[in-house]
């Protein structure tokens, strides 16, 4: 809504227009008055709509037409005042008043007028009879009234239909010609019915209509009201109530009805809270809230923001199949501008065996969304209402910024719970596979995806000592010149390379070579195709070589070609190394022999469980200063957060003991 709201009043010299003015001021018919009343500012506190009213007159005597020009333009609204017993003076109006503003308005924007007809006190008459075709004839004339300065009749009333027509304005909303509200106004409220319709039946029931009531008006409706109102759309129409609540046709009927009656505030008031703008677009304050996000964070949907969408979902899903049909998902996207998930977005989230949506794909892309462009989330979230139907100040309050990743990485845990690892490799060793297995997709399965429905990206959960984790994978394009800081930026990396190809390793020893020799970063090299047979790879070490001189993992051997869904092992290592980085022990063989592996599985147990629970921290300190292991390197390396660090301090003290 604007801030400040400037009337001016024109017409003919001696209809009135300066005694208007002071008449309202001084709330006293004044019988003298200068030719040209002083600018005034009326303070928002003592006018209706609680905003500074600036009131301008004009004489031609004392002004030139430049001066009238220059405040024409500079006005919100303008009152072409005509006294009612001077035919002349109406006359005027037509012949030169709206010309002469109209010629100085750009057509798309005309200044709404008001026509005043004053000195009422002096007819018997109204001039109404001659003033409605004018009305009819020019769609700027908000309204018209007569009124008196002599004997204070509609003085007040003259000033709040101004203020009124610049803050809420009919323009927008409805066209006097067609006698129906536009089409961009029944847009505005089909989207708002459908946000306020919160089980989607297509029907707003009394608590629907309540909570509307409530978000809009901050008032609740009382039982007798909201009968009251749906039995004047019953009245009206045969369709505008189904089972005792208001259809879509019901509601759009009600608001032409406040508008017809000069309600439009009702309206705006409806509008304005769901984010509208004065051309009833989403305004830019309401859709991008401001949100900093300082650097080395990263955004996430907390867990309220989860509970709504899953709201939304369930909502939609009305076979209750746990998925998205096209028809579900086109329904739930009704509210967007546009349809915001294209094809690729079945490629970077789970799907059913149909491929549509489930309803973790659904969360993940979410998640993804809320990862990559927090300000795209905001704007989503925008349209389906969030903010309105969880009563927040806005879409940030959806989104946590996580802590700055050093210091995770200095306390050694994190809190996190969307963790990105980039995929490199050379072009056709396997990435895309590898991505795709993440959703449970096989080989066969993944030679139905067409080429540009292809996705970059996929993200899947995985459970990590019991919690549930975001695997954020991204295909990272291998032209080898051209990584930026973004393509190599990321919690842990795969470099990926095809056994069956002797040329293809060679790549991943040199981007780790080039970037990540020094990186925090944990590397895993990922042995892919390892169903087909091993070629010996062109490169002065062989692989396992390179790993061991450079202290990575072994390769991890990893296959596709399954005939059932990939095993998902690795994706649950990867967001473990992501998670803890600094947990270089953490065995990735599974041979179930060696100290990583003993130790790794205890940490799962059951066992370690019922311990963690019994002892604290301070008590499984203690056992690892008895084991008198400090000078190990393995304990040194050990150091996981302070949780786990215990946890597993106890776990392969027990390991340790059984061993001796
Ligand atoms: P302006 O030139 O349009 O500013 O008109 P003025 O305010 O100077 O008024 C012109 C004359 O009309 C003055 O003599 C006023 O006293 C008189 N006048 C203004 N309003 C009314 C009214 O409502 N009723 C009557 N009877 N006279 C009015
Ligand atoms: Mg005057």
């Amino acid at each position: 809504m604007r801030k400040d709201v400037r009337i001016l009043l024109v017409g003919e010299p001696k209809v009135g227009k300066t005694s208007l003015i002071m008449s309202l001021v001084s709330e006293e018919f004044p019988d003298e008055v200068p030719l040209r009343a002083e600018e005034i500012t009326i303070p928002a506190d003592v006018t209706p709509e609680r905003v500074p009213t600036h009131i301008v007159d004009y004489s031609e005597a004392e002004q030139s037409d430049e001066q009238l020009y220059q405040e024409i333009s500079k006005a919100n609204v303008i009152c072409i005042v005509y006294s009612v017993n001077n035919k002349k003076s109406i006359e005027k109006v037509t012949s030169h008043w709206i010309p002469l503003i109209n010629e100085r308005t750009d057509k798309d924007s005309r200044v709404p007028l008001i026509l005043v007809g004053n000195k009422s006190d002096l007819v018997e008459h109204s001039s109404m009879e001659t003033i409605l075709p004018i009305m009819n004839q020019y769609s700027e004339i908000e309204t018209c009234v007569e009124c008196s300065a002599k004997n204070l009749k509609n003085i007040s009333e003259l000033f709040y239909y101004a203020q009124k027509a610049v803050l809420h304005p009919t323009g927008p909303l409805y066209s006097p010609e067609e006698k129906e509200m536009k089409p961009s106004c029944i847009k505005a409220l089909t989207r708002i019915f459908k946000i306020s319709d919160l089980d989607n039946d297509g029907i707003l029931n009394d608590n629907e209509l309540n909570f509307f009531q409530r978000t809009c008006f901050n008032i609740p409706l009382a039982p007798q009201a909201l009968e009251d109102v749906k039995n004047v759309v019953r009245k009206n129409m045969s369709d505008g109530v189904k089972d005792n609540g208001l259809t879509l046709k019901g509601f759009l009927f009600l608001h032409t009805l406040f508008i017809q009656r000069g309600r439009h505030e009702t309206t705006w008031t409806v509008l304005r809270r769901f984010g509208y703008d004065d051309d009833l677009e989403l305004t830019q304050e309401y859709l991008f809230p401001l949100l900093k996000i300082p650097p080395d964070c990263t955004t996430e949907l907390n867990h309220n923001a989860y509970l709504f969408l899953q709201s939304v979902f369930d909502k939609h899903d009305k076979d209750r199949d746990c998925a998205l049909s096209p028809d579900e998902l086109k329904d739930l996207f009704k509210v967007f501008p546009y349809m915001p998930w294209g094809p690729d977005v079945n490629n970077t989230v789970c799907t059913n065996e149909q491929g549509w949506i489930t309803y973790q794909g659904y969360l993940s892309q979410w998640t993804l969304t809320t990862y990559l462009d927090v300000q795209r989330c905001l704007e989503y979230l925008g349209y389906l209402g969030y903010s309105i139907i969880q009563e927040q100040e806005s879409q940030a309050a959806a989104i946590t910024i996580t802590r700055n990743k050093r210091i995770d990485l200095q306390k050694k845990q994190t809190q996190r719970s969307v963790f990105r690892c980039n995929v490199l490799g050379a072009r056709g060793c396997g990435k895309s596979g590898f991505l795709q297995a993440s959703l449970g997709r096989n080989l066969a399965r993944q030679k139905r995806i067409r080429e540009d429905h292809k996705s970059y990206y996929a993200i899947s959960t995985t459970y990590v000592y019991g919690q549930e984790k975001y695997l954020l994978l991204h295909e990272v394009l291998p032209d080898f010149e051209f990584l930026s800081e973004a393509d190599l930026a990321c919690d842990v990396v795969c470099l990926v390379y095809d056994i069956s190809n002797p040329r293809s390793f060679e790549y991943c020893a040199k981007v780790y070579k080039k970037h990540f020799l020094d990186s925090k970063t944990p590397c895993v090299i990922i042995a892919a195709k390892s169903d087909l047979h091993e070629a010996r790879q062109y490169y002065s070490l062989s692989p396992l070589d390179f790993c061991r001189k450079h202290k990575l993992h072994p390769p991890q051997m990893f296959t596709c070609n399954t005939p059932e869904a990939p095993s998902k092992d690795i994706y649950t290592k990867l967001t473990t190394m992501a998670m803890y980085p600094h947990a270089k022990l953490r065995c990735m063989c599974s041979c179930n022999r060696c100290t990583y592996c003993i130790c790794h599985n205890l940490l799962n147990s059951e066992l370690v469980r019922s311990v963690k629970a019994k002892f604290c921290s301070a008590v499984l300190n203690r056992h690892m200063t008895q084991a008198d292991l400090k000078n190990s390197t393995f304990w040194l390396r050990a150091s996981v957060g302070a949780t786990v660090f215990a946890v597993l301090g106890f776990a392969m003290y027990k390991a340790l003991l059984k061993q001796r």
